[in-house]
């Protein structure tokens, strides 16, 4: 399919139109599978699809902090591309979607083209830009890899979609719950919302509408009302002062089954628990290995941090890859060239005196190679990556985090300005050494928190009742 060719996915909708609702939508497969893409997202995407206007709780401000700290902060340069621009761990499958809304190139292959590179022999390569080779230097472009998925179509009268399988049309209600359609139950859904069913309309789903689809299913439980009616999304819509069932630090004890269940929401959706439902219906319309692939995502290989670790979210195993040339070709000539390693013609011999056969470009016997991916976090020139899960540098710098998850170096200029941003008198202040007990349950509650608070830290860190004096204040 060429590029500029802007696919759609067609869908039928039931509406109500005089309470302005949509009922429910009736789609194929394509349509399912671009919704259960969103589960595999990794959060940095979708904020950067959105324009750093999600809404989501505090990670607009998450995002942007990394977008504004100097990159002397971070343990490797290329720590901050993989924060910025992750990779989908799920990529094999989510290139394949037919409204791809991810422009993160997940086949970008990096190696350091240095031909006399003193780790020459690991062959190492990295799916990020900016990663440093051993040798120190930074590790260049050299091609996507070939894709060994996007021929598989997932053309909608196929057998095979990408997440979903079979031929039968599913039904998606408002809140986007799916199911496969069947009479009953659209009978049964049009009971339960007391509606008649009223005049089909027929709608071309693009890729700005898969968008603003799911913007609006981060903020909304209506989000196909929301869209087919043009309802404007309230700013306070994500604003969730009171998350429903957040556990005050005091009453951790007693809730610690709770916090284990919002865990698991929370991993399985990586956007919001409320968003998606596929439990028991999938079955029999997805393969084992894609409902895990949605209900228990792994993260790209590398990108693991001890937060991931504490949540307990594994990350995908590192890339091999192999190619048909030796390392050295792969280096001069990239994908485009593995050729070079092969090219043969006749020279004359002056030891055999005669025209001979042999390799014009390269001598090396070995005409193959298995590249080893590198972590992109290893911070280069002889280190040696001990802390794999960190991104940060851990020297001497500390961190200003305020309450809606915005971070900057520490500093009295950036003290004074957050003190002055949330217009507080410095005489109602007070500085307080909290000791986090209970980190892991802590760690848990701050990520909820993050994806559904403005007021991240006060809501994990204080008890209710004194939310609103010390919204502001940074720990
Ligand atoms: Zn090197
Ligand atoms: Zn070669």
């Amino acid at each position: 399919m060429a590029k500029n060719e802007a696919p759609t996915i067609d869908v039928k909708l039931f509406v109500d139109k005089e309470k302005k609702k949509v009922l429910f939508e009736e789609s194929d497969k394509e349509f399912v599978d671009v919704l259960f893409g969103f589960l595999t997202m990794p959060l940095g995407t979708i904020v950067r699809l959105l324009g750093k206007q999600s809404q989501m709780g505090c990670l607009d401000e998450l995002y942007k902090s990394a977008e504004d700290l100097s990159s002397e902060c971070f343990q490797a340069k290329a720590c901050k591309a993989m924060l910025l621009k992750p990779l989908n761990a799920a990529s094999s499958h989510y290139c394949r979607l037919k409204i791809n809304i991810d422009d993160t190139n997940p086949r970008a292959v990096y190696v350091c083209k240095d031909t006399n590179c003193c780790a020459h022999g690991d062959c190492a390569f990295s799916s990020v830009p900016d990663t440093l080779c051993k040798c120190g230097k930074a590790m260049e472009y050299a091609g996507d890899r070939p894709g060994d998925d996007a021929k598989t179509a997932a053309g909608g009268g196929s057998e095979n979609g990408v997440f979903v399988k079979g031929r039968q049309k599913f039904i998606t209600t408002d809140d986007l719950h799916v199911a496969p359609a069947s009479t009953s139950l659209m009978m049964s859904l049009c009971q339960k919302l007391e509606c008649r069913i009223q005049p089909i309309l027929s709608r071309a789903f693009s890729s700005s509408l898969q968008k603003s689809l799911l913007k609006r299913s981060l903020t909304s439980n209506q989000p196909l009302t929301g869209i087919h009616f043009n309802v404007p999304i309230s700013p306070d819509d994500a604003t969730l002062s009171m998350i429903p069932g957040n556990p005050c630090p005091e009453k951790v004890n007693e809730t610690e089954d709770k916090i284990g269940n919002v865990k698991i929401k929370i991993l399985q959706t990586k956007i919001n628990s409320a968003v998606l439902s596929i439990c028991g219906s999938a079955e029999g319309y997805m393969g084992p290995d894609c409902q895990n692939l949605l209900l228990a995502p792994e993260l790209a290989a590398f990108s693991g941090s001890s937060a991931s670790q504490i949540l307990q979210v594994n990350e995908s195993a590192p890339r091999k890859l192999k190619i048909s040339s030796c390392f050295k070709c792969f280096k001069i000539g990239g994908f485009s060239n593995l050729g070079r390693c092969h090219e043969q013609g006749t020279r004359y011999s002056s030891v055999h005196r005669e025209h001979i056969w042999q390799y014009i470009n390269c001598q090396n016997a070995t005409k193959t190679a298995e590249l080893c991916e590198l972590d992109p976090k290893f911070p280069g020139g002889g280190g040696e990556s001990s802390n794999s899960g960190v991104y940060v540098k851990q020297e001497s710098q500390s961190f200003m985090v305020t309450d809606d998850l915005r971070v900057r170096p520490l500093s009295l200029d950036s003290s004074l300005r957050v003190v002055s941003e949330g217009k507080i008198q410095m005489k109602d202040l007070v500085e307080k050494e909290v000791t986090l007990t209970k980190f892991q349950a802590r760690v848990m509650e701050l990520q909820r928190a993050a994806l559904m608070s403005r007021g991240a830290l006060s809501s994990v860190l204080l008890p209710p009742k004194k939310k609103k004096n010390l919204k502001h204040l940074g720990y």
